[in-house]
């Protein structure tokens, strides 16, 4: 293996943004806004690709870019540059599906972003447990795979900005430490636990390594929560179950996912960020990637 580079592996980085920005993005077509629930179980049973001609993507990829751009700019998470960015990304488009944290929190952030040192904690009383610093961090992860410590410890500088609960910033760990052991061809869900911190994000984790692999997807989010309460440890067991479940095929894991349901534009970005970091999106059907809205 080569030895780290102080930028770490941008290539790696931009297979996993890709993967994560066409996650969101399909996992947001299952969602009663475009479709009723039950044409959207049908059609992922069925497994018919969403028709409509332009899959947007939300808040997840929006942040996943604004990190993207501070690593590729530092080398490292700046996070008063980082703060500055993600509410340059919320003031870019309020309408991509932001929780009401951080519509609280990112217009603060962008008078004045140092801020997020008081703001951050002062939410929800004790910091944001959310799934918020998780479904962005995939890409970190992928590009510090090298020295999958460094992508723990930066993972945390990335969530702290925002999810300051212990819970909040479990989350986002989990997902880089996936992301990066994804990259070496280490990813196992007993891996990542060893290098989550103790709490309810790794208990889950831990929970889902003990779920077969031939469990029905539903049935495995039925056990582990589908980010239907946008906690962290509600979202990201699941989500790591069916990239382990897929290693290997990124449109397969995010079919999985979808049977999930839940927050699944969550799910399937956290899963997508994981799964593609290895994959790319070279492997979904060649409309998927057409309907992607451009990641500009
Ligand atoms: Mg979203």
């Amino acid at each position: 293996m080569n030895s780290p580079t102080p930028a770490g592996d941008s290539a790696a980085a931009r297979r996993s943004l890709e993967a994560l920005a066409l996650g969101d993005a399909f996992g947001e077509r299952w969602f009663p806004l475009f479709r009723p629930p039950r044409q959207a179980y049908a059609e992922v049973r069925a497994r018919r690709t969403p028709h409509e001609p332009v899959w947007h993507w939300t808040d997840d990829t929006a942040l996943a870019l604004a990190l993207q751009r501070v690593l590729d700019e530092y080398g490292h998470v700046d996070q008063d540059r980082l703060a500055l960015h993600y509410a340059l990304a919320f003031e870019a488009d309020q309408a991509r599906g932001y929780g009401h944290g951080m519509h609280i929190l990112l217009p603060e952030l962008l008078a004045s972003p140092a801020a997020w040192r008081t703001l951050a904690p002062g939410l929800f009383e004790g910091g944001s447990l959310g799934n918020g610093a998780a479904m962005r961090v995939a890409p970190l992860g992928a590009r510090f795979h090298q020295d999958v410590g460094r992508a723990a410890e930066q993972a945390v500088l990335s969530a702290e900005v925002t999810h300051a609960h212990p819970e909040g910033v479990a989350g986002a760990v989990a997902v880089a430490v996936a992301a990066a052991l994804s990259v070496r061809g280490e990813f196992t869900l007993e891996a990542v636990a060893a290098r989550t911190p103790g709490g309810q994000v790794r208990e889950g984790v831990l929970r889902a390594a003990r779920v077969p692999f031939s469990t029905e997807p539903w049935r495995a989010a039925d056990l582990l929560g589908n980010g239907q309460r946008i906690r962290a440890d509600d979202t990201v067991p699941f989500a790591l179950w069916t990239a382990a479940r897929h290693s290997g095929d990124l449109e397969a894991a995010l079919w999985a996912t979808a049977e999930g349901f839940g927050d699944v534009d969550t799910t399937c970005a956290i899963t997508g960020g994981v799964v593609g970091a290895v994959t790319g999106v070279d492997g979904v059907p060649a409309e998927w990637r057409l309907r992607l809205e451009p990641l500009s």
